[in-house]
């Protein structure tokens, strides 16, 4: 049997391909000479495997979808109390160029505006780097996150620095009202570097993997970044990652995102997969049109919004019942809070004195740390009501 998954996404790239709406960037030359009809979608499990379909070889420079993985190595590097010293997580409403600081702080608003990214990558590394070692922790780091060794497109980095009056212009600001301490020009270079690495949708794939799977990557099995890196990062891309069109995003599609002006989006759904697509065309917000509808349309068709409530946490008792004056009680599933309030509950109706007391919790597939803590009191407690308790534990599960 062949996996029905690429012949999906092939069928999803014909339905969202007719379009031609929207404009390839041309405020950095080399951009403009994209072929404006390019296509690909990739998308990578949190096994390792990853489906492609259209131009999925082709490569493109990731752009502002560098940002994310930037503040993620900030975050790992110099810890989040320095990095909210410098940059904000709160949405700008604005377009990505904006120039957007916080009146009261002078800090950049969020790390996925250019002045938030652009302090940003002044923070990856370690404090003593001179900007050659930066750029190069920053190469390595997102290379990291690709599972593969990333290059500098040197002709779109030239061509993008040529016109980068914007940006330098953002430099030179946040130089001026201290938040950075260094040369502003080379710290826009470093900047504009890390946003011309060549990728195509199955590295975007594979990177927005890594953080769906807690900042380890499926490919390499590298641990990253730690969980609470890969969950603050998702978390400033869901409310911030597609600027001012966050909110329309969010409500539609309900998948922690960010784009880029090359035409690629990546989507990160926590525990689930990586979505990478590439399309040049973009909105008037500066996302990828294409793009849009299909992660718009994946979104539906796999029931991928972060929003939709999971199955019941009743579905956690298998089994409950007494034989011989033992009560059963057979788990299954992940027992996670909800999960755990609920057993709770089915232990409290338990008689105490009533006999001897079976937990078995071979079918349970994961416990976070307040399930397992939870579970455990209750345990506890039916001991001290007197019942003689088993609890079976599978291996996987590696708790007593
Ligand atoms: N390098 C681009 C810039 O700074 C990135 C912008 C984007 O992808 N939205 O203008």
């Amino acid at each position: 049997m062949r996996t029905p998954v690429p012949d999906y996404l092939q069928e999803v790239l014909d339905d969202c391909g007719a379009s031609t709406d929207g404009a390839v960037a041309d405020y950095i030359p080399e951009l403009a000479a994209a072929d404006p009809d390019r296509l690909a979608v990739a998308v990578a499990s949190l096994e390792g495997p990853v489906h492609s379909a259209g131009d999925a070889d082709v490569r493109f420079t990731i752009q502002s979808i560098s940002k994310p993985f930037a503040y993620a190595l900030a975050l790992r590097d110099r810890g989040l109390d320095r990095v909210l010293e410098s940059v904000g997580v709160e949405p700008s409403g604005d377009a990505f160029n904006e120039i957007s600081l916080e009146p009261d702080t002078g800090r950049p608003r969020n790390p996925m505006i250019n002045v938030g990214a652009i302090v940003t990558h002044s923070l990856v590394g370690d404090p003593g780097l001179t900007p050659d070692e930066r750029d190069a922790a920053t190469l390595e780091g997102l290379s990291a996150f690709a599972a593969r060794p990333l290059e500098v497109d040197e002709a779109v980095f030239a061509s993008e620095m040529e016109t980068a009056h914007r940006n330098l212009a953002l430099g030179h600001l946040v130089r001026g009202n201290g938040i950075v301490q260094e040369d502003p020009v080379r710290l826009v270079e470093g900047y504009t570097r890390q946003c011309s690495l060549a990728v195509d949708v199955r590295d975007l794939a594979v990177m927005a993997a890594t953080l769906a799977n807690g900042g380890v990557n499926p490919v390499s099995g590298e641990e990253v970044v730690a969980p609470w890196v890969a969950r603050q990062t998702l978390s400033v891309m869901a409310t911030c990652g597609m600027y001012d069109a966050a909110g329309d995003w969010f409500t539609s599609v309900g998948i922690p995102a960010k784009s880029g002006v090359a035409g690629g989006i990546i989507g990160a759904l926590p525990g689930q997969v990586g979505l990478g697509v590439f399309s040049p065309r973009l909105d008037r917000f500066g996302n990828s049109a294409r793009g849009v509808d299909i992660c718009q349309r994946l979104s539906r068709d796999m029931g991928m919004h972060v929003m939709a409530a999971p199955a019941t946490s009743a579905t956690v008792i298998r089994r409950h019942e007494v034989v011989d004056g033992r009560t059963i009680l057979e788990l299954q599933g992940a027992i996670h809070y909800a999960a755990a309030e609920h057993v709770l509950r089915v232990m409290e109706t338990i008689e105490p004195g009533s006999g001897p007391v079976l937990l078995d919790l071979s079918r349970v597939t994961d416990v976070n740390d307040v399930g397992g803590r939870m579970a455990e009191e209750g345990v506890r407690r039916l001991e001290l009501d007197g019942h003689d308790v088993e609890v079976v534990t599978p291996e996987h599960l590696g708790r007593s």
